[in-house]
C-alpha cells in the first residue's frame, strides 16, 4: 500500500505550478518499499531497488580488440619496421598458457586473452606475414587494440544506482557481469477506470449521444509501458455513489486509482464529490495547458488504515494525455522508487506564431520537418483542440512553452520532447 498521508497533497492556491508539483511528490510521498527477485528476462522496465556493484572486472581479463598480431611494445624500432617471430595463435575463448618472449609475435583474434607480455595489437590488415614472420609497421601506440581488464567496469565499482528504471542497456549490462537475477522493487498495483454516461465500451453498440471509451485504452497503454500492473475497472456512470463505492473498493488493493472525466465544474463531474467522501481531495487545478483539472488526493481503504494515492484526469484524451507525461508519470516513478525522470526538450525551430498566458505551461502538438538550410523545424498541428485524437496520431512529439514564455514568433527556438521520450 502507498504511505500516503492525508495531507500530502496540501496545497492552497489557485494554480499549481509544475515545479511545484513535482516538489510536493518528492517531499510528501513515500515510495512503496515491496522488493522481488527477478531474473533478466523481464527485468526491463523495471526498478532497482540496491545500487548495482560490479562483481567482476568488466572485461574480466586483457583481451584484443581485432584480429591481428599481439607484439612486445618494447620490441618495435621507432625508426622503421620490425620483423619479429610468430610463436603461436590465440583463439577467442583458449587459455594464453605461455608467456611473449622477446622478438616473438602471437597470432591473435578478438577477444582472445593477451598473453603474458604482450602489451600492444596490430590489426591483421597492417602487417606483412612472411613464412613463420611478421612484419609491422612503425608508430603503433603502447597499448593499441587491447582492452584492459575492468576498463569498462572495475570489480567492486558502481554500476547502477538504486532508483535506475531498467532499460535494454542496463539489462546488457547485468548480463555481461554476469548477473543472472536482480532485486528490483515490486510493481506498482494501479486501478483505471473512465467516468461519463456517454462513454460505452469499443465493440459495444453505440446510441446517439454516446462516445467509445478510449481514456482507458491510453491510460493503460501507457502504464503498462511504465512498468505498472494494471486493473482495468471499466467504465463508471456519473454517480457520486456508484463512484465513491468504486473509489473505496479499488484503494484496498492498489497502490494508485487513475480516472479520466468528472473533475471539471460541470454539473455532472462528481469524481472530486466521490474522492471527499471516502478520502481527501487536495488539490485539483495544475498550471498546465492542456489539462488542467487534475485532482490528487488520497483514498482510503476500506480494510485497514491504507490507503491509496488517486489522481483524477481531464476527460479530453489530448489532455489525458499530456497530464498523463507531466503529472501522473512524476507521481508513479516515485512511487516506485525509481529517479525523478529529467526531460530535456531538444531545441527545433517554431515554423508558427504562438500566444499564451503567463504562469501556466503549455504543450502544443507538432510534426518536425527539415528545412531546406537543414533546421529542424516544428509544424503545428492545424487542430488544437483537446479532444481531437488525430492530433496526437499525426504529430510526432510536444513543444513546451515555459511559464514565463508569453509570445512565440516562427522562426523562434522551442524546445521538443518527442513521443518516444515521453512515453519512456
Ligand atoms: P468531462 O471532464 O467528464 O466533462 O469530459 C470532457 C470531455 O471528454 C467530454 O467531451 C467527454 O465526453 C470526453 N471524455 C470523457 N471520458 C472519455 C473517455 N473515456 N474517452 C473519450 N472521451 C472521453
Ligand atoms: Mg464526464
Amino acid at each position: 500500500m502507498a504511505q500516503l498521508s492525508d495531507d500530502c497533497f496540501a496545497f492552497s492556491g489557485p494554480l499549481l505550478r509544475l515545479e511545484e508539483m513535482e516538489r510536493l511528490i518528492t517531499e510528501r510521498i513515500v515510495p512503496i518499499a515491496e522488493t522481488e527477485c527477478v531474473s533478466l528476462h523481464g527485468a526491463r522496465g523495471r526498478v532497482v531497488a540496491e545500487e548495482i556493484k560490479a562483481p567482476v572486472d568488466l572485461p574480466p581479463f586483457d583481451n584484443s580488440a581485432v584480429d591481428g598480431f599481439a607484439v612486445r611494445h618494447a620490441d618495435l624500432r621507432a625508426d622503421g619496421d620490425t620483423t619479429l617471430k610468430i610463436s603461436g595463435r590465440l583463439m577467442a575463448g583458449a587459455k594464453a598458457e605461455d608467456a611473449l618472449k622477446a622478438g616473438q609475435a602471437i597470432r591473435i583474434f578478438t577477444g582472445a586473452p593477451m598473453p603474458k607480455g604482450a602489451d600492444t595489437v596490430f590489426m591483421q590488415e597492417d602487417v606483412m606475414v612472411t613464412g613463420d614472420e611478421v612484419t609491422v609497421p612503425k608508430g603503433l601506440k603502447l597499448g593499441a587494440n587491447r582492452r584492459l581488464a575492468g576498463e569498462d567496469a572495475p570489480a567492486g565499482s558502481s554500476v547502477l544506482p538504486a532508483g535506475t528504471v531498467l532499460e535494454v542497456q542496463h539489462v546488457a549490462l547485468m548480463a555481461a557481469l554476469g548477473l543472472a537475477a536482480i532485486v528490483v522493487r515490486r510493481r506498482l498495483k494501479v486501478a483505471v477506470f473512465s467516468t461519463g454516461n456517454e462513454v460505452v465500451e469499443p465493440g459495444a453498440v453505440r446510441g446517439g449521444a454516446s462516445i467509445y471509451d478510449s481514456n482507458r485504452f491510453l491510460l493503460t497503454e501507457l502504464l503498462e509501458r511504465l512498468g505498472a500492473s494494471v486493473t482495468d475497472l471499466g467504465i463508471l456512470a456519473d454517480d457520486p455513489d456508484t463512484l465513491s463505492r468504486a473509489l473505496q473498493d479499488a484503494a484496498t488493493a492498489h497502490d494508485l486509482i487513475i480516472t479520466s472525466g468528472g473533475v471539471s465544474t460541470g454539473e455532472a463531474d462528481y469524481v472530486r464529490d466521490a474522492v471527499k467522501r471516502v478520502g481527501n481531495l487536495v488539490f485539483w487545478r495544475v498550471a498546465i495547458k492542456p489539462g488542467r483539472p487534475v485532482a490528487m488526493g488520497v483514498v482510503k481503504a476500506t480494510k485497514g488504515d491504507g490507503g491509496a494515492a488517486f489522481v483524477g484526469l481531464p476527460g479530453n484524451p489530448v489532455a489525458v494525455f499530456v497530464t498523463f507525461v507531466r503529472v501522473v508519470k512524476p507521481l508513479l516513478r516515485r512511487l516506485s522508487g525509481a529517479h525523478p525522470d529529467v526531460l530535456v526538450p531538444l531545441p527545433v525551430r517554431a515554423a508558427f506564431p504562438y500566444r499564451k498566458k503567463k504562469d501556466r505551461r503549455e504543450y502544443v502538438r507538432v510534426a518536425l520537418k527539415r528545412r531546406s538550410d537543414g533546421e529542424i523545424e516544428a509544424v503545428k498541428h492545424p487542430q488544437d483542440g483537446a479532444g481531437i485524437l488525430t492530433s496526437l496520431t499525426e504529430t510526432d512529439g510536444l513543444l513546451e512553452f515555459p511559464e514565463d514564455t508569453t509570445s512565440i514568433e516562427p522562426g523562434s527556438r522551442v524546445g521538443f520532447l518527442s513521443y518516444a521520450t515521453l512515453l519512456s
